[in-house]
């Protein structure tokens, strides 16, 4: 009989593994018995598995399960303490860091402030802030497994190496390198809204979801998309750039430098545009009273019945539905969750956009169409950037991405 080379046999055990733990992660507590059945496994080779994965710390057993005659089965399920990651978010002002245990529960969260924008000061601040954010957590240095980092622009999470930022002004800046060699562990950049989007991929409604996709509504617009249950980064790994559709043509200008795009119409600064213009028109609104003019001014000054402000967060959700049914229409998706910072603007703004996207999508697609609302601020952010390292240790190896290494199974 022909043995498979030593290599091969090390690849295929690998993939078993993670195809364990992945069950255990995302199903468990479970029976070895139901992994076997899950997982087309012999029961055999569940029981090596496990047997490996309780030895390294990463699983362990809880109580027994119901019988269906017989000895009671023992449950597996993950131990969250096993390791623990650490997610950054990278803003134009601002690092916000969360160190996190294997079932993305965040520990420990900071936010650090961002004085340059320069690269080696941006990098360096990025160190010091996730090394603040280890020692504050009390966690050993030694336990942590990997950090992910996300940021806004094309990012080339393959290569670590940011593509363009908006914010910073960078152009193919190496970023994931110098920090993985500071720390001699394994670093993920990625754009920011995929972060959010791998997060509800393995911890949020988007788990065992097939087509579905995340998009955030804030200073920016953006969407992450997840097409068969895998995560779709396009070519350049700019997919998703949902904010620059343009949606009418000669209309506002964009921070990306072309006009109408649903960012222009649609995001908050457009909100507070169009507000500040309508109070320099002397139309009848309290707005004109509220200083600082903020998004939750206009929240505040809606719920207190001002028809401007009712108007202005209705017009942001009629373009953000018409935005959104082009997604729709393309992929097809049975879930939209909406996040981000905007989504406290409430149903003034996303009662108006359910009905705009079920205006605008093509026929049938909406109706079984499920949209959910999940609020995200700094901590969800950095959260995020975590469980990119965390879907990284979950994932099979013929998935990972190679260059920059496995995370390590602890040992
Ligand atoms: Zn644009």
């Amino acid at each position: 009989m022909n043995r498979p080379p030593k290599g091969s046999r090390d690849l295929i055990k690998a993939i078993n593994r993670n195809l364990v733990l992945n069950l255990i992660q995302s199903r468990g507590p479970l029976s070895r018995t139901d992994i076997a059945r899950l997982s087309g496994l012999s029961l055999a080779t569940v029981s090596e598995i496990t047997g490996e994965l309780i030895a390294a710390g990463l699983i362990h057993e809880v109580g027994t399960g119901e019988s269906s005659g017989g000895r009671r089965p023992v449950l597996l399920r993950l131990n969250p303490q096993a390791g623990f990651v650490v997610g950054v978010k990278l803003m134009k002002h601002a690092i916000a860091s969360a160190l996190t245990d294997l079932d993305a529960k965040v520990l420990h969260h900071r936010v650090t402030s961002l004085r340059s924008a320069r690269l080696p000061q941006v990098l360096r601040a990025i160190i010091r802030a996730v090394e603040a954010t280890i020692a504050e957590s009390g966690v050993d240095r030694s336990r942590v497994l990997g950090i992910g980092i996300g940021m806004a622009g094309i990012v080339d999470g393959e290569s670590g190496i940011c593509r363009y930022s908006p914010f910073f002004g960078w152009r193919n800046v190496q970023i994931a390198e110098p920090i993985a060699a500071h720390f001699g562990i394994p670093v993920y950049l990625e754009n920011d809204v995929n972060t959010l989007t791998i997060a509800e991929q393995w911890f949020g409604y988007g788990r065992n979801v097939e087509h579905f996709v995340v998009v955030t509504v804030g200073r920016g617009i953006g969407a992450g998309i997840v097409v068969n249950g895998q995560f779709y980064r396009g070519a350049l790994g700019g997919a998703g750039e949902l904010g620059h559709i343009t949606l009418l043509e000669d209309g506002p200008l964009c921070d990306c430098g072309k006009r109408g795009c649903l960012e222009a119409l649609a995001a908050d600064p457009a909100v507070l545009r169009a507000a500040r213009a309508a109070i320099a028109r002397g139309e009848p609104t309290r707005l004109a009273e509220a200083d600082p003019l903020t998004l939750e001014a206009v929240v505040a000054a809606a719920e207190a019945g001002d028809e401007w402000a009712r108007k202005l967060l209705a017009d942001s959700g009629r373009w953000l539905g018409m935005g959104i049914a082009i997604l729709v229409n393309l992929l097809n998706p049975q879930l939209v969750i909406v996040g981000g910072e905007g989504v406290r603007a409430g149903e003034w703004r996303f009662g108006p956009m359910r009905e705009a996207l079920r205006a605008h999508a093509f026929n049938g697609l909406a109706d079984e169409l499920e949209v959910v609302l999940e609020p995200a601020g700094d901590e969800t952010w950095a959260r995020g950037a975590a469980c990119v390292v965390l879907g990284e240790l979950f994932k099979p190896p013929i998935h990972r991405r190679a260059r920059q290494g496995w995370v390590p199974i602890p040992a």
